[in-house]
């Protein structure tokens, strides 16, 4: 298959979507707290997403039975919303996506509730670092590898695992377009980044173990060993041969009140919000 390119105006429109997205966790930065469930986020997230003229991009999609997914733990991606509520010191993957101008907007964060383990915060940083890591790379002249080798050397370099079995994607009409984006891999291998190309970049990383197990409900994923996974995911066009982030955590820090200057490279305008 063939990455499919986008007009300067198409990633306008997908700008519009990933802000979809976007807003949505921003919006849920403020109610992510002991003894709130993930169906109550959920509910919360799908009346957004369409009080946004845009309809909910996972709803449905391969069957997925609702708005977010949600992964608490040991979790690492597509966790199904329920009605156990959160605990102190739980983490959780919340993502994203939105359809707004039919375009796909997919993007996530991984969450702390209450007070985390130091361990465990400093997992989130690191695999947080390593999304920015690997959008570095995302420019003309590399190649898929080069983006995967980044993400996996500085990941691997703290001694984390980076999960092999799910990888990022090209983004567009379909919320998984080509290329595949691995979060490992190796330099100067793989596919060649083009202009106008829009992928969503999404490091998967375990505290331990790179393995993981796949549950009996089709979607659950978790650690093989049971440590915490974290997640986060940006949506990047390839604009003037450079990456140009179309998401932000812009909101979420707002909500959170946490300063960070770590989208500034990757923006040709500061973004206002
Ligand atoms: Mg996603
Ligand atoms: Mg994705």
């Amino acid at each position: 298959m063939a990455i499919i390119q986008k007009t300067s105006e198409e990633i306008e429109l997908m700008r519009e979507a990933a802000l979809v997205v976007s807003r949505t966790l921003g919006m849920l930065a403020s109610e992510v707290k002991p003894g709130v469930t993930t169906l109550y986020l959920d509910k919360l997230a799908e009346e957004y997403i369409q009080s946004q003229d845009a309809i909910p991009g996972f709803l449905g999609l391969y069957d997925f039975p609702n708005t977010l997914c949600m992964s608490p733990n040991e979790q690492v991606v597509h966790g199904i919303p329920n009605n156990t509520p959160l605990l102190e010191g739980d983490i959780i993957s919340i993502d994203c996506g939105a359809v707004k101008n039919g375009f796909y907007g997919d993007h996530a964060y991984t969450f702390e509730v209450g007070e985390v383990a130091p361990e465990v915060k400093k997992l989130l940083e690191v695999t947080k670092q390593s999304l920015y890591v690997g959008i570095e790379q995302f420019k003309i002249g590399n190649r898929v590898g080069d983006v995967g080798y980044a993400i996996q050397k500085f990941t691997e370099d703290h001694g984390y695992g980076v999960v092999r079995e799910l990888v990022g994607h090209g983004l567009g009409k379909t919320m998984h377009e080509d290329p595949e984006m691995p979060n490992y891999g190796r330099r100067g291998r793989g596919k060649k980044f083009i202009e106008g190309m829009v992928v969503a970049i999404e490091p998967m990383t375990n505290l331990g173990t790179k393995n993981i197990k796949h549950h009996s409900d089709g979607w659950t994923i978790t650690t093989r060993d049971n440590k915490p996974s974290a997640h986060f995911e940006h949506d990047v066009a390839l604009v003037d041969g450079k990456p140009e982030l179309l998401s932000t955590f812009g909101y979420i820090y707002q909500a959170l009140g946490i300063e960070s200057d770590e989208e500034l490279p990757f923006r040709k305008e500061v973004l206002v919000l």
